[in-house]
């Protein structure tokens, strides 16, 4: 009988050898009536989210990235054990795991469990995008684990905490002229560019037009900062570090 998988591999990530943990993006209702916020410090990246359109939205998808939902909530250890027991397989041995294609670290807890499961599965390198960058400031930074690197990404309402020199951090650009101009170096030709290539990372945006759209020439970055400045009232704004 085939195995039931925690751990699997869209086409994209299929490539490089990638397996991926997702989680439903952002907020939703799970099917016995629950709501939920997986992306709880998600800002301006929440209505031009990738993760909610196109094949994300597929029943099947949705289903899948639920049902990952409703483990983590109704039994973090029952979660973390099985989590641990599939990543002792040799399919893991020497391979990468993106820790959400969407959603995020959406309780200390949660991002706690993953600290241990990686620290238990030293064959296995694990990475993440995160806008959860207090949660990783004061409990992943101090000590991390050898076989986790992460990337700080922007559009979040905590953006202001990411030191744009010293910390790895992305961005969403329209197009690659406006990318290259921030000074950012495109991780398309691999995923892993994101926590082995420079530390500034840019990430064209998705083709989809209606996200475009919205987006217009602004990065991720930009439409949080227009935002978070647009609450605090003139006198009080960020300074773009952008040219
Ligand atoms: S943090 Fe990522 S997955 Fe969550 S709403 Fe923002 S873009 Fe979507």
């Amino acid at each position: 009988m085939p195995r039931d998988w925690l751990l699997r591999q869209n086409s994209e990530l299929r490539r490089e050898g990638i397996f991926n943990w997702s989680l439903p993006a952002w907020a939703g209702r799970l099917p016995d009536g629950r709501t939920y916020n997986t992306c709880p410090s998600a800002g301006a990246c929440a209505k031009i989210c990738y993760a909610r359109s196109g094949t994300y939205r597929f029943r099947n998808v949705l289903a899948a990235h639920e049902r990952n939902l409703m483990m983590v909530l109704d039994d973090l250890p029952g979660w973390e054990r099985r989590m641990t027991g599939e990543l002792a397989h040799r399919r893991y041995a020497d391979r990468h795991v993106r820790i959400h294609d969407s959603g995020d670290f959406l309780s200390p807890e949660y991002l706690d469990a993953w600290l241990r499961i990686m620290r238990a599965t030293p064959a296995t390198t694990f990475y993440a995008y995160t806008k959860e960058i207090a949660l990783f400031k004061a409990r992943v930074e101090p000590d991390p684990p050898a076989n986790f690197k992460w990337v700080y990404s922007l559009g979040g309402t905590q953006d202001h905490l990411v030191d744009k020199d010293s910390d790895r951090h992305a961005d969403v650009f329209p197009d690659d002229e406006s990318m290259e101009a921030a000074g950012y170096t495109s991780q398309n030709e691999s995923d892993l560019l994101a926590v082995y290539g420079p530390p500034k990372v840019g990430i064209p945006s998705n083709n989809i037009r209606h996200l475009r759209r919205i987006q217009g020439a602004a990065s991720f970055g930009e439409l949080q900062e227009q935002r978070d400045n647009r609450r605090r009232g003139p006198g009080k704004q960020y300074r773009t570090d952008r040219p």
